[in-house]
């Protein structure tokens, strides 16, 4: 299994950093996790979000938010447009469900024959 993130929306905050005190330094990100597996492929309902300071080099959790940080972030969670949640078969289903079939009607075919042999 492989996990993948959609970014659903990644933005650069004007508010400074409850830890270093830079300013436009917090970089807030809201990402789909999307799930490979050999059989499907799955788009999850979750979304993760991070906030993470690009001068100190800190995730900032929503422990250290400040009402600013909060509003700002409330205000982006609305803009957001999340992908319906999904789950789509890969090629090697279809691959094998093909096969399955071909084995079933040759099966089949053999079947019939026989009885009038
Ligand atoms: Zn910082």
């Amino acid at each position: 299994m492989k996990t993948e993130y959609i970014v659903l929306k990644e933005t650069i905050l004007n508010n400074n950093c409850p830890e270093c005190y830079a300013t436009e330094s917090l970089l807030l990100s809201f990402k789909q996790e999307k799930v490979f597996s050999r059989l499907v492929i799955k788009t999850k309902k979750t979304i993760v979000e991070q906030m993470d300071c690009k001068q100190c080099e800190t995730t900032i959790f929503p422990g250290r938010w400040t009402d600013d940080i909060e509003r700002v972030y409330e205000y982006h969670k609305k803009t957001l447009q999340p992908k319906p949640s999904s789950t789509r078969f890969t090629n090697t289903t279809y691959l094998l469900l093909l096969l399955f079939f071909l084995l079933c009607l040759s099966l089949s075919i053999y079947l019939y024959r026989s009885d009038f042999l």
